[in-house]
């Protein structure tokens, strides 16, 4: 496939994964022939050595086994189709159904997990991958001889990634080998990757932000990734302060940048937070996204780093990425995601419909075109249909607009769950939760629309505290709310809870969180 060809002129040792739980380091001559041979296994059971985009779902611990399947089944003319690790059985089972999966891989760690759901799901081929640290090929490290991979037709389904969930069942989103190119090579541009970088991958590699941004985008530019099978704050310190301080770039979610702060305050030591903030030199590039960036969190990172800022970026499943901060440090600004990608067309269009053009804050729904957008949701004909305008715009369902002083996006939130409307206005709900978040004993807030009578809705904040002895109440919060907020965004409401749940990719369930000021 397109996607390894620099894999496969990388030189002989240079190192592509480092598989931590494993402790072991594997080259691209090892990746290239391990996809190779597995491929052939793949292939055995297909008599006409294509797997002729049947779908392959595979459930891999983050490591090296995973990019084994991914590619073997991405080069066998499969579709693959990435299983979470932490989705409770249930789940699996409505993924393999869904998807119609006909082969299933998995790692001997999640054997046990599996074997059951894919027999539910009516699946008889289930296939072992990286059993006791085998390697699939027979290669020795010496004689290279390139296998033959054939490159994909553009045109072909690659990959299934199921979404979210956040406002709904999660959808099948599919992408061909051309959407898939056209993500990648954007973000390769602007985000400057090439074969010097390596990346401590921590993300889950069910989801786009994990697969696509910090995985495909390094294999493809012949980067190392150094892969652990779940975030921990902790190790992952140790790693940044350990002396090999070789690494380029990290990405994350919000909620991971949070712990990792949480980390730095409650378990570095004095004495050794300065070491911790020199650790940040080996970094060229911190990115942030799939849920908007706090401003304390932004803050907090530029100050324990010794200056860098996150740089953010927007995007869904549907899309891959479509809007990012600039590579210049400068141009990265508090609470927006920057400008369309190379390639990507991005359109705003206000609730009468009308295309804004002007730079006036009006706030319209984001809605794209290009080679990035996905194919289809997987045998959903019509919610495909119902997310394309007529003239083929992608509908996104995010609101956002442009701001009049730099000329970037701001996203405003899901028009379904972030956009409350309250007395005649129209309120973001990431604006008032950005405010919120700035008082010093909030730790963590989500602020939704509460159906009222009076009003449409009213605006509901629920709140988790940083110091649970220190009083907080409706008063404290509207008294610290004036002259950050105008009147008619101020919530009406409090609910103090011990945690917000958020699912893997760090995102809030509103439609369910709402229902705590229904009891
Ligand atoms: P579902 O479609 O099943 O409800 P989901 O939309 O959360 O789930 P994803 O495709 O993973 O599934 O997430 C994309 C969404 O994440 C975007 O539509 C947007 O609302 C949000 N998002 C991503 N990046 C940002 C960002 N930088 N700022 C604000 N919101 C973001
Ligand atoms: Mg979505």
């Amino acid at each position: 496939t397109q996607l390894l060809k620099h894999a496969e002129t990388q030189p002989i040792q240079k190192t592509a994964i480092v598989d931590i739980k494993s402790n072991a380091s594997r080259s691209y001559r090892d990746l290239v022939s391990d996809i190779s041979s597995f491929r052939s296994k793949l292939l055995k059971e297909s008599f006409n050595h294509d797997l002729n985009e049947k779908r392959v779902a595979f459930l891999c611990p983050s490591g090296y086994d995973y990019v084994v399947s991914q590619w073997s089944i991405w080069s066998a003319g499969g579709i693959s189709v990435p299983l979470c690790t932490t989705h409770p059985q249930s789940e699996l089972l409505y993924v393999l159904k869904d998807s119609q999966a006909s082969t299933v891989i998995t790692h001997p760690d999640f054997y046990d997990k599996i074997k059951d759901v894919a027999k539910d799901a009516g699946i008889n081929n289930l296939m072992i991958v990286g059993d006791k640290g085998q390697r699939y090929s027979d290669y020795d490290g010496m004689n290279y001889k390139p296998p033959s991979i054939i490159p994909m037709k553009e045109s072909r389904r690659a990959l299934i990634i199921y979404t979210s969930g956040t406002t709904g069942k999660p959808k099948g989103v599919v992408l061909t080998h051309s959407n898939i190119m056209a993500q990648v090579l954007p973000l390769i541009e602007i985000w400057r990757w090439s074969d010097k970088d390596r990346i401590l991958h921590v993300l889950p590699l069910h989801h786009m932000h994990g697969i696509l941004n910090a995985l495909t985008c390094a294999i493809y530019a012949g980067a190392t990734v150094e892969m652990s099978p779940k975030f921990d704050a902790a190790k992952v310190w140790d790693r940044w302060m350990s002396p090999e301080r070789n690494l380029s770039l990290f990405m994350a979610v919000p909620t991971i940048y949070s712990k990792l702060i949480q980390h730095y305050k409650n378990n570095i030591p004095d004495e050794l937070k300065p070491k911790a903030t020199e650790s940040f030199s080996q970094f060229r590039l911190m990115i942030s996204g799939s849920a908007a960036l706090p401003r304390p969190i932004r803050n907090t990172w530029k100050e324990i780093s010794g200056g860098q800022i996150l740089l953010e970026r927007y995007g869904m499943s549907e899309i891959g990425m479509a809007l990012s901060h600039e590579y210049e440090e400068k141009k990265r600004f508090e609470g927006c995601v920057g400008s369309p990608l190379p390639g990507v067309q991005i359109r705003l269009i206000s609730e009468d419909g009308k295309n804004v053009t002007n730079l006036n804050e009006v706030p319209g729904e984001i809605q794209v075109k290009g080679l990035n957008v996905f194919k289809e949701y997987w045998n959903k004909p019509e919610a495909t249909q119902k997310e394309f305008t007529q003239d083929g715009w992608f509908k996104t369902g995010d609101i956002a607009i442009r701001t009049k002083k730099e000329n970037v996006f701001k996203v405003l939130g899901r028009s379904s769950v972030d956009i409350i409307k309250s007395g005649g206005y129209k309120i973001s709900a990431l604006e008032i939760e950005r405010e919120l978040l700035s008082h010093p004993n909030i730790l963590d807030v989500c602020v939704l629309g509460v159906e009222d009578l009076e009003w449409g809705q009213k605006i509901g904040a629920i709140v988790v505290l940083q110091n649970k002895e220190l009083k907080m109440d409706l008063k404290v919060l509207k008294e610290f709310s004036k002259g950050k907020l105008a009147n008619y965004k101020i919530p009406s409401l409090l609910k103090v809870i011990e945690g917000i749940p958020k699912n893997a990719m760090g995102k809030v369930n509103k439609k369910e969180l709402v229902k705590l000021f229904k009891q």
